[in-house]
């Protein structure tokens, strides 16, 4: 098997980088930093979305691990006291795969039919470049509501515990093939008015942005954040790629949660 490490960059997670890089060697495991078939992470859930950008490309063939050096991660969930116990499972044990929905966007711009498609882990959040958002929201075909206000997220799943939470959005289990539209500070009075509650969109739900007096905005995939001129529309929709996990031990989400969230017992 080929592996890969990732490091959040700090000197604790770089020397528990070397340390996991040099056990997995001395069991025969190939250093392949291009063609990994497991992806180990290294730092937090932050480290584990740069690592799924990086090999986006080929996540039907690379499964994913994180090992945190700060608190506990939803995406890194191994301490760093285990780290022997887990380069043995990895060498030793056929792995389970545990796969999370993702978030597709594709950006389509005014001139000559020009369109990006992004995937997302965690969410894409847009916001104006100047003053408020004002965005016609069409929810599978149809015009649901004209939003205005800061911004809209829409999350995964499994990004919903991050940007989504801050916003009041739901917590959704990752089995679950959905994505989630939540607000950013609607405005809502006796002239505007926007639904207020996040909306949670199934598999076959289209979530269509469409821009009323601007064209300009700050979109963000994850942690990259771009200006993007132009735009037409933006499309958001469950992707039909998946992230895939490595498990070696069970882990419920829920316990997860509780743990991150309220107390780690
Ligand atoms: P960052 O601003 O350095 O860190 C954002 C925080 O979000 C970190 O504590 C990170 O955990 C945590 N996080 C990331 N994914 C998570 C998840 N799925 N569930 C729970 N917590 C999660 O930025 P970054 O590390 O590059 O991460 C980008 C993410 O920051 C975005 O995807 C967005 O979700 C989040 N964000 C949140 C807010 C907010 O809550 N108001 C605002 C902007 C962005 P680690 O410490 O383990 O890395």
């Amino acid at each position: 098997m080929k592996f890969a490490i990732t490091s959040k960059g700090d000197s604790v997670s770089n020397t528990l980088m070397h340390k996991m890089r040099t056990y997995l060697q001395d069991f025969d495991l190939t250093y392949d930093e291009d063609q990994p078939d497991l992806v180990v992470s290294v730092g937090g859930d932050g480290t584990l979305l740069y690592a799924f950008h990086r090999y986006r490309s080929r996540l039907d063939k690379t499964a994913f691990i994180g090992v945190h050096t700060g608190h506990l991660g939803f995406y890194a969930d191994w301490v760093p006291e285990e780290i022997e116990k887990l380069v043995i499972a990895i060498a030793k044990t056929p792995y389970q795969i545990v796969e999370y929905p993702l978030l597709e966007v594709i950006i389509r711009y005014n001139d000559g039919g020009r369109e990006a498609r992004y995937l997302a882990l965690n969410e894409c959040t847009v916001k104006s470049v100047e003053g408020t958002l004002v965005m016609d929201v069409e929810i599978k075909g149809q015009l649901f509501e004209t939003f205005r206000g800061d911004g809209l997220c829409i999350s995964t799943p499994s990004g919903s515990t991050a940007y989504n939470k801050a916003l009041g959005g739901a917590i959704l289990h990752p089995s679950l093939p959905a994505i989630q539209l939540a607000e950013m500070a609607s405005i809502n009075n006796r002239v505007f008015r926007t639904i207020g509650s996040p909306l949670v969109l199934p598999q076959h739900h289209t979530c269509l942005l469409k821009p009323v007096n601007d064209v300009d905005y700050q979109i963000t995939i994850d942690h990259l954040t771009l200006l993007h001129k132009d735009v037409k529309s933006i499309q958001s929709r469950v992707a039909k790629e998946k992230i895939r996990f490595a498990r070696f031990r069970p882990f419920p989400f829920w316990k997860r949660v509780s743990d991150s969230f309220i107390t780690d017992k």
